[in-house]
């Protein structure tokens, strides 16, 4: 079979084979079989039903269709097919997603040729996974790496876990990774894109960033490595002024700050516990996991964020933070108050004994004493308020002044979650402090009041002071509904590609308005200049923007209700003729409004330029 990369590539009318390609690629894939392998999906009359992956649900909203092979979030509105729902979720583009269904669907792709403009995050993907393969045949395999092994071996860390978590060691030469990627046909150009070399100052040549490090691969939750930690060996010459530990900095696949170490491993004991341990370091992960505490995940040295629970969320409904006991200082904790408050998620707070991290503590005491701090963890807010009637010793009223505004001032700070069941939450919660605190809960209620709007008049004057009309303005256009007569020729001319050049005849791309629908039919325009079908299966072939497709996919659904489509486009376009008889007006608005000096002013001319004639 053809490679499907080079038929993507390829100009020409070979639009047949590469239309039919994608169409191969979708009928493979199962909409409810790829969905399905992310969400737990439950049937649900003629559809299936689960939690959103894409924003923080906690009813499953989600639902997905099998006759119609598309998907649809009812709540944030995220929606479209099998290969948007690809791009969404793994963040790649069009290209990778198909890549990655015809990979799932057994469809056999021919590689491309490595060429200059070749980007893709598939080769980036291929790229990772060649380095992750050399460190770790390093770490089994050479003598230089002896003293990694040796290392290793220290800290207790099996030969079994080192290979299910792939660890690797980079050597100390400075250029062995740059020297093996010749012989292996890998480009030192993609190698300096995933982060693992760099260009020397002086220019001449690449080298290492990984030296003399233990490397940690880091997998996203397909099991693909996305990104490398380094951890220096103590006995390297570097080690007194090389940082103790590295990552490789951030590329398409990988942002340290959303990445969670360990997932991959963990989904399955994780789905059996009931929740997720976060802990901070890789070796942590590393031994609780050898010693059959699988549920437990790091982040890589950022505290935990909302990327981080919104990935989260999708498997367990509560998470388990584990504090060693002197690091469960009051930023970390009033950081896990204000997630805890901010999302629907049962957010734990578990301390461990002695100071000790995780990583000691479950080489020193074996994995019960561990297993009983995750069993004992509690809440986020039960965690604070412990900490701040411990603090205060003065049981007073200035004492349970200061200690109510410690609490709720980090409440008012998160922000205020809509919805019935945060209505009951906070409730709840507030209960809590009031009992706890040994204060009317009308006391707390006020005081939370009047901190949050210290908080949002502070909020307000940021805002001031950074908006500027400009941004005003650009705001009211982008947020312009699109008019009725520009919607409808793209649903038309979605449904009905053969209708696009009767379109193109009369109406130029300047005369659509909405930037989304304007770029659509642009797309539509160039394909059918391009001598190709101007369908929307090509089209999404250049398009970057999932949105945008799952918009244009809904436009051509509607469009394919309507049977009598060649006159529907007669009269869409008899609506453009008559509405540019009214231009000449619209243009004196737009004049004005350059000409605009005050913001009053230019406002109002904006909504008169977006009231429909
Ligand atoms: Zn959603």
């Amino acid at each position: 079979m053809v490679g499907l990369f080079s038929l993507l590539h390829m100009g020409g009318p070979l639009t047949d084979d590469r239309g039919a390609l994608i169409q191969q690629v979708k009928e493979a894939n199962d909409i409810v079989d790829v969905v399905g392998g992310y969400v737990a999906l439950r049937p649900a009359g003629p559809t299936f039903k689960g939690l959103c992956p894409f924003h923080d649900d906690h009813r499953p909203s989600f639902d997905v269709d099998p006759r119609r092979q598309r998907y649809r979030c009812w709540s944030c509105q995220k929606h479209g097919d099998v290969i948007t729902f690809v791009q969404e979720q793994e963040r790649v583009d069009f290209r990778e997603a198909l890549e990655l269904l015809a990979r799932r669907a057994g469809i056999t792709l021919e590689k491309r040729a490595q060429s200059p403009q070749d980007r893709s995050r598939a080769l980036m993907l291929e790229i990772v996974r060649w380095a992750a393969e050399q460190y770790h045949r390093c770490l089994l395999d050479l003598p230089s790496a002896e003293a990694a092994r040796h290392y290793l071996g220290q800290r207790r860390l099996t030969g079994e876990t080192v290979r299910r978590f792939g660890l690797g060691y980079a050597p100390a030469a400075g250029d062995w990774l740059v020297q093996r990627a010749g012989p292996a046909g890998v480009s030192l150009d993609s190698l300096e894109k995933v982060g693992l070399v760099a260009l020397r100052q002086e220019g001449t040549g690449y080298y290492d960033r990984f030296r003399d490090r233990i490397i940690f691969p880091i997998r996203n939750t397909r099991d693909q490595a996305v990104g490398f930690g380094g951890r220096i060996l103590p006995s390297s010459p570097f080690a007194d002024r090389a940082p103790k530990y590295y990552n490789s900095c951030d590329t398409p696949l990988f942002a340290k700050s959303e990445q969670l170490y360990g997932l991959d491993q963990a989904r399955s004991a994780a789905t059996e516990a009931g929740y997720l341990a976060v802990v901070e370091g890789y070796t942590d992960v590393l031994m609780a996991h050898q010693l059959g505490v699988c549920q437990v995940v790091a982040t890589m040295g950022t505290a935990l964020n909302s990327r981080h629970v919104q990935q989260l969320r999708r498997f367990v409904p509560r998470v388990v933070l584990v504090f060693d006991a002197d690091a469960g200082g009051s930023t970390g904790v009033d950081r896990a108050l204000q997630i805890f408050v901010s999302h629907n998620l049962d957010l734990a707070v578990a301390t461990l004994p002695e100071g000790l991290d995780p990583c000691d503590l479950l080489a020193a005491q074996g994995p019960e004493p561990f297993r009983a701090a995750l069993a004992n963890a509690i809440d986020a807010l039960e965690f604070k308020l412990q900490q701040v009637l411990a603090a205060d010793t003065n049981q007073g009223v200035e004492g349970r002044r200061r200690a109510v505004d410690a609490v709720l001032g980090v409440i008012a700070l998160a922000p205020d979650l809509a919805g019935p069941e945060n209505a009951i939450k906070q409730q709840l919660m507030l209960s809590r402090i009031a009992q706890r605190l040994a204060l009317k809960e009308e006391t707390v209620w006020a005081r939370l009041k009047e901190l949050r709007e210290e908080v949002r008049a502070r909020e307000r004057r940021h805002a001031e002071t950074q908006t500027g009309k400009a941004a005003e303005s650009a705001a009211v256009t982008r947020s312009a509904p699109a008019a009725a007569e520009e919607r409808e020729l793209l649903e038309v001319l979605l449904a009905e590609p053969a209708l696009v050049p009767v379109a193109a005849a009369e109406l130029a791309t300047e005369q659509i308005r909405h930037p989304g629908l304007r770029e659509l039919l642009a797309g539509l325009y160039d394909l059918q200049a391009a001598g190709e079908a101007p369908t929307l299966d090509l089209l999404r072939v250049r398009m970057d923007n999932p949105r945008l497709a799952a918009k244009a996919l809904d436009l051509q659904d509607l469009g394919r209700n309507n049977t009598d489509r060649p006159g529907w486009l007669r009269r869409i376009l008899a609506e453009f003729r008559r509405k540019h008889q009214v231009e000449p007006r619209q243009q004196e608005l737009k004049n004005q409004l350059q000409a605009a000096s005050d913001h009053e002013t230019a406002l109002e001319l904006l909504r008169q330029l977006q009231t429909p004639n």
